[in-house]
């Protein structure tokens, strides 16, 4: 176990500020574009970040059994293929040579300037090659308002989300990095007692507070991963906004779920954070309501303690946190996910993503998206420039944030921020 690399008490000689979301105990793993225009997989410390290509090159991973161009690649799928056992070698080593009691990179200047960046000279990129995306729908509260909402408050939750992890098969071509703008989606729409649909730019574009989790090589076609051993083959997390425009989704939604309402974009953080890392915020799951089936029991804790915000900021003005809430809300953890994935033997991949689905907390100010906060239009949020809120508005930035602190120590996940940009308008 990485216990001397999540050490609380642990120092770098790189200078991290007491609030920064990546101190030494984190090493999360990311892709970025260096000054000279040269993509390298990469980690972060404080505001630095750190080439791990030119590590290797330089000789700094010595006895880890790693290929030469592990790291000059430009996703970090074939990493993340080589497994935990090798991931955590790396990342144990990474915490070594950025001790502050370990002086040998620290004294070599020459290796310095190939190795160490200022955060604001690189350009965060995907981290990982996206094969297939899943979006769970595991919050017992989301899926409660939602159920609420668009069908029946008296039997909010369909018979079957109390035994399985509810999912669909999401599209991964348009999932992007932080930073990436998004143009509003055009579709089709029906008002209330309509006889025929409308075309044109969806009015009710929405957020989705949620996590998601990147999975290594993990069965072959046929064979199911066991809920004991689900979390050896999850790499990490990111924060993963969902965006979803809520009146093409209501009209479209019926019988086969999402489909244009949720595949225009989605957003995610650059930085994976590892489950090693989390490891010191390890949570229970909320307790089953109904007895689960077997493949679906799981021993231990299997949640995490990160917390949650959403803030809107409007073009020209301050942002407004319109959200707080928690992963650990979440009614079906990430091993019961992955187990229900593959229980009839669906191969998974080095790269796959997993998001959580909307993660609402109990409180009306934890709910994950504007279609709750603002229960379906009716509520308006008020902005710090005097204008409301019901969904998002063109040139909002919509900033996901999220962190874990257990009182000796905090390590993050940093942001998720995007700008929402007019519809294209659609030519025939
Ligand atoms: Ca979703």
């Amino acid at each position: 176990m990485p216990k001397i690399t999540n050490n609380p008490d642990r120092k770098s000689w790189i200078e991290v500020s007491s609030t920064s979301d990546f101190p030494i105990q984190n090493i999360p793993f990311g892709v970025f574009l260096t000054p000279d225009d040269i993509i390298t997989i990469g980690t972060r410390i404080g505001d630095c970040a750190i080439d791990l290509g030119a590590l290797h090159q330089l000789g700094y991973f010595e006895g880890i059994p790693l290929t030469d161009d592990i790291f000059l690649q430009d996703t970090l799928n074939d990493f993340i293929s080589d497994g935990k056992k090798t991931w955590r070698l790396v990342r144990n080593r990474i915490g070594d040579i950025f001790d502050s009691e370990n002086n040998k990179l620290r004294d070599n200047e020459a290796h310095r300037e190939r190795i160490l960046f200022h955060l604001s000279e690189v350009e965060m990129q995907l981290p990982v090659q996206i094969g297939d995306y899943t979006d769970f729908y595991s919050s017992k509260e989301h899926a409660t308002n939602v159920g609420s909402m668009f069908r029946d408050p008296e039997n909010a939750l369909m018979p079957n989300w109390l035994h399985l992890p509810v999912a669909y098969h999401g599209r991964s071509s348009s999932i992007i990095p932080s930073g990436i703008p998004i143009h509003r989606p055009n579709g089709q729409t029906i008002s209330p007692n309509a006889e025929f649909p409308v075309f044109g730019p969806s009015q009710r574009v929405d957020f989705e507070l949620e996590m998601a989790f990147i999975t290594t090589d993990a069965n072959v076609l046929g064979e199911p991963i066991s809920i004991d051993k689900a979390e050896d083959f999850i790499f990490g997390l990111v924060l993963f906004n969902d965006w979803s425009a809520r009146d093409i989704q209501k009209w479209e939604y019926v019988p086969l779920g999402p489909f244009l309402a949720k595949n225009f974009a989605s957003s995610i953080s650059p930085w994976i954070v590892t489950l090693d890392a989390l490891e010191p915020y390890r949570v229970a799951t909320p307790d089953p309501v109904k007895p689960q089936l077997d493949y679906l029991q799981y021993q231990g804790d299997k949640s995490f303690d990160i917390q949650l915000e959403v803030a809107i900021q409007p073009e020209n003005s301050e942002e407004k946190v319109v959200c707080k809430s928690n992963f650990k809300h979440m009614y079906w953890n990430m091993a019961q996910q992955l187990a229900h994935h593959t229980v009839n033997g669906c191969p998974v991949k080095s790269g796959d993503m997993m998001g959580s689905g909307t993660l609402s907390g109990k409180t009306s100010d934890s709910y994950g998206s504007m279609l709750e906060l603002s229960w379906g239009g009716k509520n308006p949020i008020p902005m710090p420039d005097g204008t409301e809120r019901t969904f998002i508005n063109d040139n909002d930035t919509v900033v996901l944030r999220g962190f874990c602190n257990n009182g000796s120590s905090r390590i993050g996940f940093g942001e998720v921020s995007t700008k929402v940009l007019p519809a294209i308008k659609y030519q025939k």
